[in-house]
């Protein structure tokens, strides 16, 4: 086992590995920028090591100023987070090149899975079910039509290096297509160098289903069942829970068990996740994610299991610590992002912490790297904190969310707080009754 690792990330998901590690005695190195040099994180960590300015391209995304910091500090091995360059296959090829482990898994498979033409080429060729559409990258106009034409409108063009919900254009006839091509091109061209785009039908009422996957790299992997994130604002999930209240026992284990045989063929190691859309009982693959997510709190609290815990465990050489017959389900959980955002634009709002108060008792996590008097950065993503409660069915959990909601206070800054207290009030989210548009459509005629 390592005796210290380096967290190369800020924020919740930073003290999420640090609390991971020192339970397992290992030592800790945060890095941060100059702008973070008194963040939690840095504070709660064995040791820090400032490896930039603010911006992250000179700091959190800086390759070398990283591995720096684990040579001067002895760490052994880097735990990425999410986000910044835990999708970033160079990286990985750097890390392993300096004799370092990475906590996560090997840089082909995030290379494969990160290029989403490929990733969709390799998921079919697994057995699992995909989207309809072009196969792989649509070169023109007039191909995209013709495609077009064969799958039937609506349709979504996607940039093949697509993510956080960039680079994706409905055309909705085929009126719509010349315009939609082009933007999702030019989309994907500005944001991630690549322009290359490919077509898939775009589902009208589908929920978006993942399936949290865990291998150990020596061709073992199992599942541990699914998370329903569909309550989505411009593609991005702001309330996650599980298991998914439309998915049966049966279909459960029948996706869990394509997923886990897909990725124990490739010999994946580590945690990932595969994202289907679901639609009238079908699962269609979208896309996989090669790291741990941000809700992985949800599938933790319904298995009882740790995810970064497992994570390093694999990535020391251990074996995994459970099997698929040791992965039962035991109650409901449910997350909800806070943002340092104001409504109803969700515009971000950094700034000075007057007061914090985490919400506690049973069954309620908070993973937050928020104290009195810290001043959010301008510099990051506006996520401040996550809420995740556990219940013994989808009903105690959701009266738990309301109780700790109600407890947490984030004075000083706006939050995405105020729009949890409503949806709470909507009988279609206490139902479970949503789609990956229900969540728009409300905002539209509330906000
Ligand atoms: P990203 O990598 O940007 O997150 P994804 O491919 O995972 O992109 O898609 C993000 C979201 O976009 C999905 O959760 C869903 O809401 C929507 N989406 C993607 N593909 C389709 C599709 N074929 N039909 C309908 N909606 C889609």
């Amino acid at each position: 086992m390592f005796d210290k690792i380096l967290i190369a990330n800020r924020g919740e998901i930073a003290l999420r590995v640090i609390r991971a590690a020192r339970e397992m005695g290992i030592a800790t190195v945060a890095v941060h920028s100059t702008a973070d040099a008194d963040a939690m994180h840095v504070r709660m960590a064995d040791e820090s090591v400032c490896i930039g300015p603010a911006p992250s391209p000179q700091s959190y995304l800086s390759v070398p100023a990283i591995i720096s910091a684990c040579e001067v500090t002895g760490a052994q091995a880097i735990h990425p987070g999410y986000g910044f360059l835990s999708e970033n296959a160079a990286f990985v090829q750097i890390v392993e090149d300096h004799g370092i482990s990475f906590i996560g898994p090997r840089a082909e498979h995030i290379r494969v899975m990160g290029d989403k033409i490929t990733a969709k080429e390799t998921m079919k060729e697994l057995g699992v079910p995909c989207v309809p559409g072009s196969d792989g990258g649509v070169p023109d106009l007039e191909t995209a039509q013709k495609i077009g034409d064969e799958i039937g409108y609506p349709v979504i063009i996607k940039a093949t290096a697509g993510g956080g919900g960039r680079g994706m254009k409905v055309a909705k006839s085929a009126a719509e297509m010349e315009r939609a091509f082009h933007t999702a091109r030019a989309e994907g061209k500005a944001a991630f160098g690549n322009d290359e785009v490919y077509i898939e039908k775009y589902l009208t009422t589908p929920r978006h289903i993942e399936i949290q996957v865990f291998g150990d790299g020596k061709g073992n992997a199992v599942h541990l069942g699914e998370r329903d994130c569909s309550l989505q604002r411009r593609h991005q999930k702001v309330f996650e829970e599980a298991p998914g209240p439309s998915i049966s026992t049966e279909e459960r284990a029948e996706i869990g068990r394509i997923c886990a045989e897909a990725v124990a063929k490739i010999e994946y190691a580590g945690a990932g996740t595969i994202e289907f859309l679901y639609e009238n009982g079908e699962f269609y693959f979208i896309e996989m994610n090669t790291r741990l997510q941000v809700e992985h709190p949800v599938t933790e609290g319904i298995f009882g299991v740790d995810l970064v815990r497992e994570q390093i465990r694999v990535a020391s050489g251990l074996p995994m610590s459970f099997s698929q017959e040791d992965l039962t389900i035991n109650g409901h959980a449910i997350e909800v992002r806070i943002n340092a955002e104001k409504l109803p634009n969700f515009s971000p709002c950094p700034g000075r912490i007057s007061a914090y108060h985490a919400p506690g008792g049973l069954g309620v996590r908070m993973d937050s790297a928020l104290y009195d008097g810290y001043t959010i950065p301008p510099y990051y993503d506006s996520l401040i904190g996550k809420l995740i409660v556990h219940g013994r069915d989808r009903q105690e959990a959701l009266a738990r969310l309301q109780r700790a909601l109600g407890e947490l206070i984030v004075d000083g800054v706006d939050t995405t707080i105020p729009l949890f207290h409503a949806l709470l009030q909507e009988p279609d989210v206490l139902e479970g009754k949503y789609n990956i548009h229900w969540l728009e459509r409300w905002l539209e005629e509330n906000l």
